[in-house]
């Protein structure tokens, strides 16, 4: 019995002791999960403070693309100014350089004929000359006044044309009757070249009759025929119209045809500018002072018309252009 109290006892000893253990233990778990359940909250808090971080970060990232799109279009608009900048310049120094070409060319064309007109003058103070002679000396002093107006007639008009000044005068005209005048001014000078000569009329008389501008047609003709001439030293040049149909419009097609020495291809854009010459090393040879074409060109596009050409080296050209087909008698129906 007394063993049996003392087991009970050591028992009940144990018992509390366990049972200390165990408020001990169950301390320690408290505090480690008080422990566990701070550092979640410290957890949860700097993930927060991360999210927050990285959207900053990426707000950042797309206010950055934005500012490198900007960036790279600036610089783009950039590359394109100077772009435009190089190509204004070249244009400036091109035109300038021929300008330059222009003065010295022109100074060539005046001086030349205004020469001939003041040598021959003096000649013919001479009162030993014959009438044969003096009748020649005449000539060639008319002949460099006509050089000398034509030269001046051409800058006149390109001025008229780039200041704006030039201005379209419509009337009633016989292309016949004007094509018959050109072909009797230039008869002489083909037959003294020994070359064929001929004019082509499609239409017939009152239906040719047109409003258009006389002397721009004129001028454009002439310029045309007088080229033809200049640049051929034989075979045959022919000239005229045909009536043909652009755009459901009825057109007067003008062509001017000749064997003479062609325009390489490469410069067949070129020679409708102002100053330009085909063939540069040729200007002294042929006169002219590259201004016929152009002014040509500014005509027919004050009539409303197109002028194009089509040559081969060696062989010849055809200088094309086309006016408006308006007559006061048919209307602008094709005949
Ligand atoms: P230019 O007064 O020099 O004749 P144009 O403007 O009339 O001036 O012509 C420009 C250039 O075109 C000429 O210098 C010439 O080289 C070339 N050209 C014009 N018409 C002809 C043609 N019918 N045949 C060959 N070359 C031509």
């Amino acid at each position: 019995m007394q063993e049996l109290l003392l087991e009970i006892d050591s028992l009940k000893i144990l018992k509390e002791k366990r049972a200390e253990e165990l408020v001990i233990a169950n301390k320690e778990l408290l505090f480690q999960n008080e422990e566990k359940e701070k550092r979640a909250q410290e957890l949860i808090i700097a993930n927060k403070e991360l999210l927050f971080q990285n959207k900053e970060k990426e707000k950042r990232a797309q206010e950055l693309i934005v500012a490198n799109r900007k960036l790279v279009f600036l610089n783009e608009e950039k590359e394109k100014r100077a772009q435009e900048l190089i190509i204004a310049k070249e244009h400036a120094e091109q035109s300038d350089r021929l300008k330059s070409a222009f003065l010295a060319n022109m100074s060539h064309e005046i001086r030349t004929p205004m020469n001939g007109v003041l040598g021959f003058a003096n000649i013919l103070r001479d009162a030993d000359l014959s009438g044969e002679e003096q009748q020649e000396y005449l000539k060639l002093m008319e002949e460099s006044g006509i050089r000398m107006l034509s030269i001046i007639s051409a800058i006149v008009d390109i001025s008229k044309i780039e200041s704006g000044l030039m201005k379209v005068n419509l009337k009633e005209l016989s292309i016949n009757e004007k094509l018959d005048e050109i072909y009797t001014s230039f008869k002489p000078e083909m037959d003294r070249k020994g070359m064929q000569f001929s004019v082509k009329k499609s239409l017939p008389a009152i239906k040719d009759i047109i409003c258009t501008d006389p002397y721009k047609i004129y001028s454009i003709l002439t310029n045309l025929v007088k080229n033809a001439i200049k640049y051929s030293d034989e075979g045959s040049i022919e000239f005229g119209y045909n009536v043909r149909t652009k755009s459901e419009k009825a057109v007067l097609e003008f062509f001017v045809k000749d064997t003479g020495i062609g325009i390489p291809k490469d410069r067949q854009k070129a020679i409708f500018e102002r100053f330009i010459q085909a063939n540069i090393t040729d200007k002294m040879a042929r006169q002219g002072a590259g201004l016929g074409l152009s002014i040509s060109k500014a005509f027919v596009e004050f009539l409303g018309g197109e002028i194009w050409l089509s040559s081969e080296e060696g062989k010849g050209s055809v200088f094309y252009f086309t006016i408006p087909y308006k007559s006061p008698f048919v209307g602008d129906s094709i005949v």
